[in-house]
């Protein structure tokens, strides 16, 4: 299980797109910690800039992490309902649905 890894700019997300491996977490204040699929359309730039850049990660940031497991044990991460992360690495129970 790898440590998961705060992106800070916007070619550190470029490259884990490109990467296509693992997951991204985008916590948030309000919402909670939601994992996405790295190359999910969730994963947006307007909302990247907004919330790491804009607002200086003070609401929430982006993180990549390697599996659903790091992201449900760092994070305490739900599964966004758009992408649908896989539940094959992780008992489901892990998850509220
Ligand atoms: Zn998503």
């Amino acid at each position: 299980m790898a440590e998961p890894k705060e992106i800070l700019t916007f070619d550190e997300l470029r490259r884990f797109r490109l990467a296509d491996e693992g997951y991204f977490v985008i916590t948030d204040n309000n919402r909670g910690a939601i994992i996405h699929k790295v190359n999910s359309n969730c994963i947006k730039a307007d909302s990247f800039n907004l919330k790491v850049t804009i607002n200086d990660r003070k609401q929430g940031s982006f993180f990549w992490v390697d599996s659903i497991a790091t992201a449900a044990h760092s994070f305490g991460a739900k599964r966004c309902k758009v992408c649908k992360p896989e539940l094959n690495l992780v008992h489901p129970s892990t998850f509220d649905t």
